[in-house]
């Protein structure tokens, strides 16, 4: 059985979020119909449940 290897691996950053990009991924094996590798599809997973997006609306300063 052949093994299917994607050209690119997981897609989930490994540099500090709000950090300078290094570009440097995670580069595992991704799961089925995502761009992250199981580990870290459940994680994006999770934080969309806690953290739902939102847009960013500015808080306007009482003038
Ligand atoms: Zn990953």
């Amino acid at each position: 059985m052949l093994e299917i290897r994607p050209r690119r691996g997981c897609l989930w950053p490994m540099w500090p979020h709000g950090d300078r990009p290094n570009h440097e991924y995670c580069g595992d094996r991704r799961a089925v119909g995502s761009s992250y590798c199981d580990q870290h599809k459940a994680k994006s997973i999770r934080d969309l449940e806690i953290e739902p997006r939102q847009p960013f609306i500015p808080r306007k300063k009482a003038a």
